[in-house]
């Protein structure tokens, strides 16, 4: 048996190995804690030990989770990772201080009008249909340049390009392709790697891996 926090060190330690071989600073690789569908009681675990990044998908739970441990936290940052609906924009700009799935213009466009109004800026990651798959979540790989432009032109931070692989298949030529696509459009910033294949990412150039399970479960 294993705490959360035993297991966030073997990760942290991961993360380090792979930044060094790949020649990279292991300060450059931020820990997202995906906590979606994990109790208030482990998330505090966590931020015992210095975790301050989590990451949860959906509003509605987010919402029933987050606001009491942020009113307690302040130097927590809370990161939207899940698919989102612009209907949603209002609750999500004042919930997270970034947003890794911004896959379209109008969303986009909801969000920086949310983000006035509440006098809030998120940063956002475009998200990538890296596999192109029909039902995933993620801009199309040949509109990423225009939607990079206008979160560029927008009132909201760009933080870099997201990216799920498929499943069931070798990531690592889909992390080495999104770290192409930002290289071309001159973003440094990379959420790429979940709990099976975070290690791969980082040596691939991940800034943020978005890590659940092999956090919260043992
Ligand atoms: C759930 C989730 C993760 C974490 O997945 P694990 O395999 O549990 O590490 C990462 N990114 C997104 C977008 C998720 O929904």
């Amino acid at each position: 048996m294993s705490s959360p926090a035993q297991r966030r060190q073997q990760i942290l330690d991961d993360i380090a190995r792979a930044a060094i071989v790949a020649k990279r600073d292991p300060a450059d690789v931020q820990l997202i804690a995906v906590s979606k569908g994990h109790p208030v009681e482990l998330i505090e675990q966590l931020i015992d030990v210095g975790q301050r990044d989590f990451g949860e998908n959906r509003v509605q739970e987010a919402l029933s989770k987050w606001p009491a441990l942020i009113a307690r936290y302040p130097d927590l940052r809370l990161h939207g990772i899940g698919q989102l609906q612009s209907n949603k924009a209002a609750e999500a700009v004042r919930l997270f201080d970034v947003i890794h799935s911004v896959d379209r213009v109008s969303l986009l466009d909801a969000l920086a009008k949310e983000a006035v109004k509440a006098d809030r800026r998120p940063a956002v990651y475009v998200q990538v249909n890296i596999g192109e798959e029909q039902q995933k979540g993620g801009c199309p790989i040949d509109e990423v340049g225009p939607l990079i432009e206008a979160v560029r032109d927008s009132s909201l931070p760009l933080a870099g390009l997201m990216a799920i692989p498929p499943q069931g298949v070798e990531p690592s030529p889909f992390f080495a392709l999104l770290a192409k696509i930002a290289r071309r459009h001159d973003v440094n910033g990379l959420s790429m790697g979940m709990s099976s294949d975070y290690k791969a990412a980082v040596m691939l150039g991940a800034t943020a891996v978005r890590v659940g399970s092999a956090l919260f479960e043992d």
